[in-house]
Parts: C-alpha cells; structure tokens; sequence
C-alpha cells in the first residue's frame, strides 16, 4: 500500500476495505434500494443498521447489559456540556481530573452548568466530597499522555470518561465507568456521531430545560432516535465496528498500537534530535508527541514528511512539535514509512550537526501548563 497517509489527530484514516464499503453504502443505491446517505431514520434499514451497530459496539467492548448505548450528534464537546446537564443535578459539585488541553476545556464548560472541583491526580480527586461524578480524560491528544491510573472506584460517585481518542484502541474495563463518550472520528469512523455509553442507573437525572436530542434518557427510551440520527455516519461507524471485529478486536488494536507507537518512541530516544514531549510513564500509545530543536528544524521534518506523502504531522497549536496519531484506520504500511523517514531525517540531522546537535530542551510554557510532575 502506498500513501498519502495521514496521521492528524483531528480525524484519523479509515481501513481501505472500510472506505470501500462507504463508498458502495454511500456512492450507490445498494441498501434496500437506497444509499446511505438518503436512507429514512424511521425505516426498516436504518432500524437494522442501528441494531446491528450497537451489538457489534457491545460484542467488541463485552459491554454488561446494564449499559445503554445512545447514538448522538455535537461531538466530545457538546458532551463537555451534556455531562453536566444530564449527571450533575442534586449535587453542587463535580469533579475533574486536569490533565491536559481536552480536560480543561470540559472544566470550562461544566464550570458554566455546575461547581467543579479539579484535581491533578486520580487520588487527590478521590478525596473530592460529595461530587455528583468523577471526569477524566483518558488519552490527552494534544499533550501526548495518557491516564495511567483511574481514580478508586466509589460506588456513589460515578466514573465519566472522555474517551474520543482511545476509546476502541483497547479492551474496555466497563463496570468501571458510569459513562464514557467518544465523538466517532478518531477510532471509530466518521465525524457526526457521538458515541455515549451510560449504566442504566444514571439516567432520570437530567436537569430541567435539558434539550430532548441531547438528554441521554430520552434518547435511551427511544434509541436514539428522539429526532434524526447521523444516518451516514452510522452506516460508516458500522462498517468499521465489523472490520475491527474481523481484525482481532480491542486486544489486537491494543497490542498494534503498543507495537507501532514503542517503535516510535525507540527512535525518539535514540536519536538526539527528537524529545518526547510526554515524560516516560505517561506516554500514549496514541498520540506521539515530540519536538525538534527549534521552529527551523522542525518545518524542515514537515516539509521532508510532506514530500514523501506523511501528512498532518504538525502538533496542537497549543503545543506545538510534531504529532503522530496512530488511530485505528492508520495502516501499518503508514508507520513503517514514518518510522523509516523519522531514523533517516536524525541521521542526516547527526552528519550535518559533525555531532554538534543537541538535545532539543522542552519550552517551560508548555510543560508546565498541562502535566502534574
Ligand atoms: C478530539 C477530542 C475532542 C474533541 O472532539 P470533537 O468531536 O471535535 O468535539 C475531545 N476530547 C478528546 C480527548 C479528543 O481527543
């Protein structure tokens, strides 16, 4: 397989097999005599479709039949704001675990719906109070972290997880979350669809003025289908929640992703001329983060990465560096190539340097900003 490829952490690469399937489900009139893109959300097909998705979702992440799966729109960001409206009444609190640029902006906006207590490490936010639920992130894209602990679990205070970045990427610990929300673009197919997971037991708490779309026990009532569902989105997360399935499911994405990222962070180390920008036993697996000396160095590692067909390279803006997302669609044939163009790139960088070149520092700004050490 040849590039272009794409390791952008706003959107991740679909399987070639998966964007073939969209391209029959939503190019030609092939389900019942429409495509996906037209199909009617209260038909026969789309019922199926739905079905189907949900019991691929729940054979993949051996979900107990307590949890309900809601299919919605807006994104990990609408959640930021759902969480709240549909957990956070009765109590004057929640609590959120800070680790980085996506858990700020969930304390952002829950800050406008709730009292939020935040905390740097899984045990100091176990010593919340009375909190109507814990948040955590689970994968920090833009920092390049992921949690390695979650907080004790506490039977009266549920776990809420914003999963976008990694959640499909490894087998699922469910009971020890209420919820856990992912937006589908990343690991589980298209942008549109939101994917909410809660336990049965949470839900009739939404506060009043709640929007029926976005209120997890309407929507669980009535299978997500309180108004139109993202149809096309759906029939696409379908396809690829069968291709995961065929393709060894959560405990090989698990060992592929370890396996593609440790070689990754190997060079990384050994180079001389990148430095990871998450310390050693934070590192994700999923989102690479690292840096060069300076701006020059790290434009001539985009515009050599670009030439070759390895796009979408360039970190956060909030961060900077250089950003590899390996998502579940990343195909192998994509990281060997970066891995190739990365152990290349600081060999040349060592021969011009005549052994001069030096370990890129990491900006205080951005590392102090985010991370608990
Ligand atoms: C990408 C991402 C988001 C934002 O998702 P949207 O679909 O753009 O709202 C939120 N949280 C995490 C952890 C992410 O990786």
């Amino acid at each position: 397989m040849v590039g272009p490829w794409s390791f952008a952490g706003s959107a991740g690469m679909l399987p070639e097999e998966v964007l073939a399937e969209a391209r029959r489900g939503l190019g030609e009139r092939s389900i019942g005599g429409l495509s996906a893109l037209e199909l009617p959300f209260a038909g026969e097909d789309f019922h199926d479709l739905r079905d189907a998705a949900e019991a691929d979702l729940r054979a993949l992440l051996d979900l107990p039949p307590t949890y309900r799966v809601l299919f919605l729109q807006g994104g990990a960001t609408a959640q930021f704001s759902l969480v709240p409206l549909n957990l956070a009444g009765g109590r004057e609190q929640a609590a959120y675990l800070e680790t980085g640029l996506w858990s700020r902006r969930a304390i952002a906006a829950a800050r406008r719906m709730t009292g939020v207590h935040t905390a740097r490490s899984p045990a100091v936010l176990a010593r919340a109070g009375d909190a109507a639920y814990w948040h955590v992130t689970t994968t920090e894209t833009a920092d390049g972290t992921r949690l390695a602990n979650l907080p004790e679990a506490n039977a009266d205070v549920p776990l809420v997880a914003d999963m976008t970045a990694d959640l499909l990427t490894a087998p699922l610990a469910a009971d020890r979350f209420g919820v856990v929300y992912a937006s589908a673009q990343k690991n589980i197919g298209t942008a549109g669809l939101t994917v909410v997971i809660v336990r049965e037991d949470l839900l009739g708490r939404a506060l009043p003025g709640t929007p029926a779309p976005f209120d997890y026990t309407l929507q669980a009532r009535e299978e997500s289908r309180v108004n139109t569902p993202p149809v096309a989105a759906l029939f696409v997360a379908g396809r690829m929640l069968k291709w995961l399935r065929r393709n060894g499911g959560l405990a090989e994405m698990e060992r592929r992703a370890a396996r593609r990222s440790a070689r990754l962070y190997e060079i990384i180390d050994g180079s001389g001329c990148y430095a990871s920008v998450a310390a050693r036993g934070e590192r994700s697996p999923i989102a690479v983060c690292f840096r060069l000396p300076d701006a020059a160095a790290e434009k001539r590692f985009l515009d050599g990465a670009a030439r070759r067909g390895l796009n979408h390279l360039r970190g956060h803006p909030s961060v900077g560096g250089i950003r590899v997302s390996l998502y579940n669609g990343v195909p192998d044939a994509a990281v060997d190539a970066l891995a190739e163009y990365m152990a290349g790139f600081a060999e040349g960088a060592r021969r011009r340097g005549g052994g001069g070149w030096q370990r890129p520092a990491l900006p205080s700004a951005t590392n102090g900003d985010a991370r608990e050490h």
